[in-house]
């Protein structure tokens, strides 16, 4: 879906989207986790903005939504599957067997939060 910079499609304006299914039409950016978890909170935002000013009936009010604005710089992890894996941030690269253990404790910390 085409998107502003507040997650609103240019088509049908009470529609919002996040996410990988979404592209930030002035600012697109890549389908990753990272991104999509970010556009939660502007997303929530821009929903309860618009639902409320239903609610009320204030037409004449405009609704205060947020722009998502995405990082320029983001750091990326992939394992090589022989236990080792590339770290990427900007134009630098590493791989180490280290990076592996980073990458799982990082992932593990963030699948733990599901558990409940
Ligand atoms: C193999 C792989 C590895 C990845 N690794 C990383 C990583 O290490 N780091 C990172 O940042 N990103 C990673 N990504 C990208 C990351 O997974 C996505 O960017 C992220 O999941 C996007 O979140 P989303 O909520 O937009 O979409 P999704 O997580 O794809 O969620 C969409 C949900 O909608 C459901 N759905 C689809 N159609 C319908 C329907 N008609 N009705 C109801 N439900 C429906 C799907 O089942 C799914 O649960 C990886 C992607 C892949 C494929």
């Amino acid at each position: 879906m085409a998107v502003t910079d507040n997650l609103q499609s240019i088509s049908h304006p009470d529609v919002f989207a996040a996410g990988d299914i979404a592209t930030i039409v002035n600012n697109p950016c890549p389908k990753a986790g990272v991104f999509a978890v970010r556009q939660g909170k502007p997303l929530f935002n821009n929903l309860w903005q618009i639902l409320q000013e239903k609610q009320l009936q204030q037409w004449d009010k405009r609704p205060r939504l947020s722009p998502y604005k995405p990082q320029k710089r983001y750091l990326s992890l992939i394992g090589t599957g022989d236990g080792s894996a590339i770290a990427s941030w900007g134009s630098l690269g590493w791989e180490s067997p280290l990076l592996w253990y980073g990458k799982d404790w990082i992932d593990r910390r963030f699948m733990a939060k599901f558990n409940n």
